[in-house]
């Protein structure tokens, strides 16, 4: 097929042409003297995108997964209890390998579409006197559902319980791409993965621990050998790595994180928020609803989209791919079939999303779901073009009627109800 690949899923993302060339690279000695000079500033700038100054990132050659057994390896011990929320496919896949490293997961399951139910945790802890809860799991961002979840919230539970338990979060599609505050939230591990908002390959796991985290370390018992912290930051420390390195991924990352933090995280977010915007009024203007539940838990990073009763999402997936080139996420576990997603994260802009809304109103169409033909296209065009930054001596942009289409979609939801 001729022209670019449309890739909306939610990670791996686009990879910019910068961190691309930045990655082109001939192999080099990871042993050699020079070797520092590209290492360490890299944790300084981790640091900066996890919005920490005391906790210390560790770089695995792996993926969200090897982050997440990082975490939890590192800090406890086989029968530990730990606490965790479940509501998507992806906080599901936490917990099980929770369970299978040889920890007791007291399992808090949410609604899928909802997300970390603060007072459950609070209660939950409140309840557990004798400290046996060891730590608590709240994956930030459910990217099967679409649902972010309040960190800050979960850290308040904690706190008004008095309850010492580390907060680990799974920050794999949140972390550099919507809010994330290490140290203002309390998080003791945090996870992610070089393929979403840092717009990377797959292949390095990123994982940042509290001081009060690696307190833990000595005593916990839980079986590690690639994944051992100790290990890391002895390597680590003189600029060097226990084994040997993905080396493209470090030249990336340091190409990542400049472009990250030239753009600045708050404007990095801003992006974000409103790409999604833009989507989300496209939802409404097709009449469709998120998985999300209400707006409060939307994601600012990827839209799961429920498919009207009887139609099969996967059909819309597979005809985007084959007819148009635009690859949308698919249903995950008992969503599969039921949402296709839209993954609006890394290195976006509004026309590549307009792309990606047309592609999916023209494969829905294809298969049935005669959403007007343009209406999320013109709901999202406008909500951006009314929304636009703007330009240094230009006349702003005409008011628009704000999405137009977007008021007379609500209406349509309203008369589904
Ligand atoms: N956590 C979340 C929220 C994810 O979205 C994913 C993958 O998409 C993972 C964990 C697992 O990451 P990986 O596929 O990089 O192992």
């Amino acid at each position: 097929m001729t022209g670019r690949n449309f890739l909306f899923v939610p990670g791996p993302t686009n990879v910019p042409d910068r961190i691309l060339r930045a990655m082109h690279r001939a192999m080099e000695d990871h042993r050699s003297s020079a070797f520092p000079e590209l290492v360490l500033p890299l944790f300084d700038s981790l640091k900066k995108i996890f919005r920490t100054t005391a906790a210390q990132p560790f770089i695995f050659p792996a993926t969200g997964t090897g982050g997440w057994e990082a975490a939890l390896s590192n800090t406890l011990s086989p029968g530990d209890r730990v606490l965790a929320a479940r509501f998507g496919q992806f906080s599901h896949l936490w917990i099980d390998l929770a369970q299978r490293i040889g920890l007791t997961v007291d399992v808090l399951d949410v609604e899928w579409g909802e997300g970390a139910p603060v007072d459950r945790i609070e209660e939950a802890l409140t309840r557990d006197r004798d400290h046996t809860i060891k730590g608590v799991l709240v994956v930030h961002n459910e990217t099967a559902t679409g649902v972010t979840s309040d960190v800050a919230a979960v850290r308040g539970a904690l706190d008004r319980a008095k309850h010492p338990a580390l907060l680990y979060v799974d920050g794999v599609s949140s972390i550099a791409s919507i809010e994330f505050r290490m140290d203002d939230w309390g998080v003791d591990l945090a996870v992610t993965g070089s393929q979403k908002g840092l717009m990377l390959p797959a292949g390095l796991a990123i994982v940042c621990a509290s001081p009060k985290a690696l307190s833990r370390t000595a005593s916990a018992k839980c079986a590690r050998v690639f994944f051992d912290f100790g290990d890391m930051a002895k390597a680590n420390a003189t600029g060097y790595f226990p084994y040997t390195p993905a080396l493209p991924l470090l030249y990336g990352l340091r190409e990542s994180a400049a472009m990250l933090l030239e753009e600045g995280l708050d404007n990095v977010h801003a992006r974000h928020h409103r790409l999604a915007s833009g989507v989300r009024a496209a939802v409404r203007a097709w009449g469709l609803r998120l998985c999300a539940k209400t707006p409060a838990w939307e994601s600012d990073t990827v839209s799961a989209i429920m498919t009207p009763d009887g139609v099969d999402a996967a059909r819309i997936i597979d005809i985007a791919y084959r007819r148009y080139n635009l690859a949308l996420g698919a249903g995950l576990a008992r969503l599969a079939g039921r949402v296709f997603r839209i993954g609006h994260l890394g290195d976006l802009n509004e026309l590549m999303l307009l792309g990606a809304i047309a592609g999916a109103e023209m494969a829905m169409r294809d298969v049935g779901v005669m959403v007007e033909p343009g209406s999320g296209v013109a709901a999202a065009a406008e909500y951006y073009r009314s929304t636009a930054a703007p330009l240094p001596g230009a006349a702003p942009a005409a008011t628009a009627p704000d999405a137009r289409g977007t008021a007379e979609s609500e209406a349509a939801v309203a008369a589904r109800r």
